[in-house]
């Protein structure tokens, strides 16, 4: 793997992913792996496994500790991943990404059993991210291209939390992420 970034991008999914997930007795690194083989399962396309993969990438690259929502503190990590990753890929990675949170304020908002099933983290973090959507951010989210996407990647990340599962590794998946990745800016083909 000679690409920089996708060596940084597997650093941090190998190296800074040991932290637990929540509340979850799983850590970051086999969340995000869940996630992705849930996409992968399910026939996604390349670009929502790659961003299943990443979606928390946001907690990867802050040291707010493990569990910031326990302290109270909304740590923003959909906007801080979709900040790193924007660089790298188009929004049918990245805006996914960026609206994972607003999916779970999105359901909690139209589907009258989802609040019901959310784990004890996710509903200590909704109320720090704003509760469940009004109707006018309901209808401004449906309005957004990629938000069936986003809502997948949330359904995924909530299913993503199986302890002692087997997956394939962090280099499986780095295919795809090798794949999606935009041309290095200042190489030839870069856009
Ligand atoms: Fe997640």
């Amino acid at each position: 793997m000679t690409d920089p970034r996708l060596s940084h991008i597997a650093d941090l999914l190998t190296l800074k992913a040991e932290g637990n997930y929540g509340l979850s007795a799983i850590n970051q690194r086999q969340h995000a792996l869940q996630a992705a083989l849930l996409a992968e399962q399910q026939g996604c396309p390349e670009a929502l496994i790659v961003a299943c993969l990443l979606h928390d990438i946001g907690h990867m690259v802050h040291n707010l500790g493990e569990n910031p929502a326990e302290a109270g503190v909304d740590d923003e990590h959909e906007r801080l991943g979709h900040e790193f990753l924007m660089t790298m890929f188009g929004p049918e990675v990245t805006e996914p990404v960026r609206l994972h949170v607003a999916a779970k304020r999105y359901l909690c908002a139209t589907e009258a059993d989802y609040f019901g099933r959310l784990s004890k983290d996710s509903v200590l973090s909704l109320s720090l991210q704003g509760g469940p959507m009004s109707a006018a951010e309901v209808a401004a989210f449906e309005a957004l291209p990629e938000h069936a996407a986003a809502v997948r990647l949330r359904r995924f990340d909530e299913q993503a939390k199986v302890k002692g599962l087997a997956t394939p590794d962090v280099a499986h998946f780095m295919a795809y992420v090798a794949r999606r990745i935009r041309p290095a800016q200042g190489l030839p083909g870069a856009p």
